[in-house]
């Protein structure tokens, strides 16, 4: 194999060592809010929630049917079982049942004295005061215990945890009205280049329109940070010092987009190196080989190429995973899976490649990949069609159709 440009330059780093590196260097930021638990979805527990009630709270029915006690249940043949009344989802049966009887019982209803065990009315003869069982059915069948899903003193949720409609859900079973989360993280991000122009602003000869501040604006926006959209900043020493000044004084991170190569008119590593620190700036990846990551003052730093998908793609391989360790999220299950790709994709050794690729099934059920076409770093659309990355590691070369490769779903039911 004859080596190319991107393994003979030194001074590149893998994406593990990157993420690694980016992971190490930012700290969980300090500060809480107490909030009513609907104010709380996708923040951040900053507590261990501990269950302080049995749920449920009491024993009770799976299914519409009739309690009755396992001594009756019949080993061979049937048995008749006398009805004496009925216990409904809020309104329990109040007496006692003895030997030889049952009670009609709804779903979600106290298991009433006397029965330890419930008959799906579906499964019995019905006449007007009592039923018929047959043999078959196991003592404890369709009884929901006590304490089956949270027990008292029970650690139900961990610090760190998101809040997702189901932990919202959790909190109301315990009867938790207010939870305490982390402050939002607090991010200011602004684009660099003199070409860049914004929406409702006319283009002019060598224009064009700055698009990365909406994409990171969105992708902070679902990760529920506070932003601070610092605008454009032209590419002139002084404007970028001064954004990089005002940024860090402000937010708990800042975020650039653009002039982090090694143009005439790129300053931000040198702004970054100036008047912070710079971890590393080149990854070997595709897209998105030059990245500045460093701090300035407190303020975490990330300055994300220019190029659209570059900048997307290296904010969610880089930047959101140390975002949301600044936010004291724990790590959470990442899906990664194996597909074949039916297209032949193009790929040199040497840099780690996300090309954007389409997951569909085909007609016989089996999950397959596509690219989406045109793979450069400035075709945008390739983020839109896409509804996955195709990870092609750094050593691999050309794939041909139907071999393998791993893909990196973009969205997930949470
Ligand atoms: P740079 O990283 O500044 O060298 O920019 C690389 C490429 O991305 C150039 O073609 C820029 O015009 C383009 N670019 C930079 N910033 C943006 C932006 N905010 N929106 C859209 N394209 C951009
Ligand atoms: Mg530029």
């Amino acid at each position: 194999m004859k080596p190319n440009c991107d393994q003979m330059a030194s001074t590149l780093i893998s994406v593990t060592e990157a993420k690694k590196n980016i992971l190490d260097n930012v700290t969980t930021i300090d500060g809480q809010e107490k909030l009513a638990i609907r104010q709380t979805l996708n923040r951040i527990l900053d507590t261990d929630i501990k269950s302080t009630i049995n749920v449920p709270p009491y024993d009770n029915s799976a299914m519409d049917g009739y309690a009755v006690s396992s001594i009756d249940l019949p080993e061979k043949d049937e048995t008749e079982l006398k009805i004496i009344g009925t216990s409904f989802a809020g309104r329990p049966f109040e007496g006692k049942m003895k030997p030889g009887e049952t009670i009609r019982i709804m779903t979600g209803a106290v298991i009433p004295d006397g029965a330890d065990t419930i008959i799906m009315q579906e499964h019995v003869q019905t006449t007007d005061r009592s039923i018929r069982i047959s043999c078959g059915h196991n003592k404890g069948d369709h009884v929901r215990r006590i304490g089956e899903d949270m027990k008292i003193g029970d650690i139900v949720l961990k610090k760190g945890k998101l809040i997702t409609p189901s932990e919202l859900g959790l909190f109301a079973s315990l009867g938790i009205v207010e939870v305490q989360v982390k402050r939002k993280c607090r991010v200011a991000f602004f684009s660099t280049g003199d070409e860049l122009k914004s929406v409702g602003e006319p283009l002019e000869e060598g224009q064009i329109y700055d698009s990365n501040r909406y994409t990171l604006y969105g992708m902070l926006q679902r990760l529920n940070i506070e932003l601070i959209d610092m605008g454009v900043i032209a590419d002139d020493r002084d404007a970028v010092r001064e954004a990089f000044k005002t940024a860090s004084n402000i937010a708990d991170a800042v975020i650039t987009s653009g002039g982090v190569s090694v143009g005439e008119a790129d300053y931000v590593k040198d702004t970054l190196e100036e008047m912070g620190k710079v971890n590393f700036w080149r990854v070997a990846m595709k897209p998105g080989k030059p990245l500045a990551i460093g701090k300035i003052n407190n303020a975490a730093f990330f300055g994300v190429p220019g190029n659209p998908v570059s900048a997307m793609a290296t904010f969610y391989q880089f930047v959101q995973p140390a975002l949301q360790k600044m936010m004291g999220m724990n790590e959470r299950f990442k899906l990664n899976i194996k597909v074949p790709c039916m297209t032949p994709l193009r790929k040199r050794p040497g840099r780690l490649e996300y090309q954007r690729g389409i997951l569909s099934y085909t007609d016989n059920g089996e999950m397959i990949v596509n690219s989406t076409g045109v793979q450069g770093s400035h075709i945008l659309t390739s983020m839109s069609l896409a509804n996955c990355f195709i990870i092609l590691p750094a050593e691999n070369e050309n794939v041909s159709s139907g071999d393998l490769v791993e893909v990196q779903p973009f969205d997930g039911l949470i």
